[in-house]
């Protein structure tokens, strides 16, 4: 797998990002002010269909060659600290499996929308809300922990706050 790429202009940032159907570096665009609306405290996702730019001609059973797409999640710093490709609506099992030490699947996932203002009210700290905006369904705990970069001790500490205020909820799958 390459490395992911991220070259910063004064209004947009270019990348290449890895696409595990394509095979490829795809490379995408976005506008400052875009990640800097989306930013609010937590990753960026930014969600890029495509079909692959230059599929192998000889392989007929490509599937690469239909539409799918690249969830690129970027942080304030303007890395791209993780990319997700998947064909439909969210990942399949397989995709989330990949990347979890155990094999079990833990998908946390919102149950009660916070808005910004929480934090300063205080009834999230900065970090559970950043963890939160993460929590999209897409994501293992695993992952989530990377994305975050809080180590995946401190990240269970936090689902564990999270899921006893009820905000969030840990769908385990097999
Ligand atoms: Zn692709």
């Amino acid at each position: 797998m390459a490395q992911n790429k991220v070259k910063k202009y004064f209004t947009f940032i270019e990348i290449w990002a890895w696409c595990d159907i394509c095979k490829e570096m795809i490379d995408l665009k976005v506008d400052k002010d875009e990640i800097a609306k989306g930013l609010s405290m937590g990753p960026y996702t930014k969600e890029y269909k495509h079909t692959n730019p230059s599929p192998d001609p000889d392989d007929l059973d490509d599937p690469s060659i239909n539409e799918h797409t690249i969830y690129v999640y970027i942080n304030d710093q303007y890395s791209v600290t993780e990319v997700k490709s998947f064909f439909g609506a969210s990942p399949s099992l397989p995709e989330l499996r990949m990347g979890t030490q155990t094999g079990d699947v833990r998908i946390p996932i919102i149950v009660k929308e916070v808005p910004k203002m929480s934090v300063s009210l205080g009834m999230v700290t900065a970090e559970e809300y950043k963890v939160m905006k993460i929590c999209d369904g897409m994501n293992t705990v695993e992952k989530v922990a990377q994305i975050a970069s809080i180590s995946l001790e401190n990240v269970e500490i936090i689902m564990e706050k999270l899921r006893k205020k009820g905000l969030i909820r840990i769908i385990k799958r097999t």
